[in-house]
């Protein structure tokens, strides 16, 4: 039968993926293999994208149909949280089911690969494992029977991969593409005797926030509700944030911004232009020139900035449902375990801000959505705390495997299965070291409840607390306010309980952590 043939009996899937899975002979048409005893496991996760850009989150600025998806056939989760909200860290949290402290990770260093991972585990516990896109960690991967990579924060463009025995440069392709085709690639080459786990990292929706051209054309013109919190004046709050430099008005360079450089600029001149951070900028408005300054040019910015992370997160989402595709028409859906999730959330001009660090709801909630028919229920929700240190015990776990005492978070495998334990935990511990690294970010650690949250800056000693019941947004600091002491003793006492369960010794309290390959990595290979 030919390929066209074939895609008409088989019904309407999947377009040129299905398409190109049989035209090498590797697919298997749908019912043809029995599901595997243990499901496969595909972790996609994005760079920086907040669930407040999802559809299925409540997105005011952006739909998803591809990822809500998930949240359609799958489990949506609302409470997840990253404990170290920045990439490096996030990953080899996830990696380890480790905090920062014990993992070795707290801020932008390497990663020593020889570690445990839940790779590892799932590898020697018989899965064909693979990781296609960001890694992000500084070293050569281990544990993983495929490994194609960008180095460091990789190109959107013509992106250059590493692999174990060589690199590539992907000359004409976009990096959202070509992830999804080395992860579909990555599936159709499986060995067919042994389930799979594949990380799919994407780069997206990181900084610089490069869109294609399809995409950028599509979200040129279209204007972005503001948040509510885009004129947060930080009344109340502690000095940190009064003194950061991620704001949407007055930190996005000429970069960030794509203004065009003069003409004849090259080399350092070009870099110095385009790492400016305009307080002026001219635009051509109905054919005439207009500059733009102070309030106007704050809301320019704020559309500038959004529409391009906008657009890289479309094209994420397009190929999100790409993969969904293949594997529906693969007849793969039923017993694989689809997640999607991002190492940690980012503001969206929330309190005016365009990055993350900070111990704020935007920037540490992650994304969460679980498909796996064969044992999630379709259209179900979970408001359990959940972190990125139970994803590693969660994959053991689905897998059947043991999992290790020095692994510190907690399978999410009941919650997923709509059984909340009695003692499952209600709140969470964060800390974040850089100090004050890129963004100008001040070293904080604190304690979220569901109904509340401290924050300590300790360098300053500096606190901040919110009620997140009756102030969602935290704008309103009530520490020290009256009223508020037995809520303050409270969490006090639960933060020092899990520094304790967690073994944070605060061997980084007094130093500046181990710093590492900022936020420029570009090494790899034995260095
Ligand atoms: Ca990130």
């Amino acid at each position: 039968m030919k390929r066209r043939e074939f895609m008409r009996a088989a019904g309407a899937i999947g377009g040129a993926v299905v398409a190109g899975t049989l035209a090498d002979g590797q697919a298997m048409p749908l019912g043809a293999q029995p599901p595997p005893t243990r499901p496969n496991i595909i972790f996609i996760m994005s760079d920086d994208h907040a669930a407040h850009a999802i559809g299925a989150y409540g997105s005011r600025v952006n739909r998803t149909p591809q990822i809500d998806r998930l949240a359609q056939q799958g489990m949506l989760f609302r409470n997840v949280f990253a404990t170290n909200a920045i990439c490096t860290p996030s990953r080899a949290s996830i990696l380890t089911g480790q905090y920062s402290h014990i993992n070795g990770v707290p801020v932008f260093n390497r990663f020593d690969s020889s570690r445990q991972t839940c790779v590892k585990l799932l590898q020697a516990g018989g899965y064909h494992t693979g990781i296609v896109g960001k890694w992000h960690l500084g070293s050569d991967p281990q544990g993983f029977d495929h490994w194609e990579i960008v180095p460091g924060q990789g190109a959107y463009r013509d992106p250059l991969f590493y692999t174990a025995t060589g690199e590539k440069r992907y000359v004409g392709r976009y990096a959202t593409d070509l992830i999804t085709d080395m992860a579909i690639d990555f599936i159709r080459a499986r060995p067919a005797e042994r389930p799979f786990f594949l990380m799919m990292h994407h780069k997206a929706p990181h900084r610089a926030w490069e869109p294609d051209q399809e995409h950028r054309e599509q979200f040129a013109d279209r204007w972005i509700p503001e948040p509510v919190t885009l004129w947060d004046t930080y009344a109340t709050r502690a000095s940190a944030i009064h003194e950061n430099e991620q704001r949407v008005f007055a930190d996005l360079t000429r970069n960030d911004l794509k203004l065009t450089p003069p003409p004849g600029l090259a080399g350092a001149a070009l870099t110095s232009w385009l790492g400016k951070k305009p307080d002026e900028v001219t635009i051509t408005r109905d054919g005439m020139p207009v500059t733009l300054t102070g309030e106007a040019l704050a809301r320019w910015k704020y559309q500038r900035y959004m529409q391009d992370y906008l657009a890289t997160i479309q094209s994420v989402d397009d190929n999100v449902g790409r993969l969904l595709d293949f594997l529906d028409g693969a007849g793969l859906a039923e017993n694989t375990m689809v997640v999607y999730t991002s190492d940690q959330g980012f503001f969206l001009g929330d309190h005016g801000m365009f990055d993350k660090r900070f111990m704020y709801e935007e920037s540490i909630r992650m994304p969460f959505l679980v498909r796996w028919p064969a044992a999630v229920a379709a259209a179900s929700q979970c408001d359990a705390i959940g972190l990125n240190v139970d994803f590693a015990e969660t994959f053991l776990d689905v897998a059947g495997l043991p999992i290790p005492k020095d692994m510190q978070g907690r399978s999410l495998l009941p919650l997923l299965q709509g059984k909340r334990p009695a003692d499952w935990r209600r709140s969470m511990y964060y800390r974040y070291y850089h100090d004050p690294g890129d963004h100008n970010t001040r070293a904080h650690y604190g304690v979220r409840t569901e109904t509340h949250k401290l924050i300590h800056y300790w360098k300053q000693d500096e606190w901040e607390l919110f009620d997140l019941v009756n102030d969602p947004y935290e704008l309103h600091n009530l520490y020290g306010e009256p009223g508020h002491a037995a809520i303050t003793a409270s969490l006090k006492a639960e933060l020092q309980r899990l520094k304790r369960e967690l073994r944070d010794e605060d061997q980084f309290a007094n130093e500046q952590p181990p710093q590492g390959v900022g936020g420029s990595i570009s090494q790899l290979r034995g260095k």
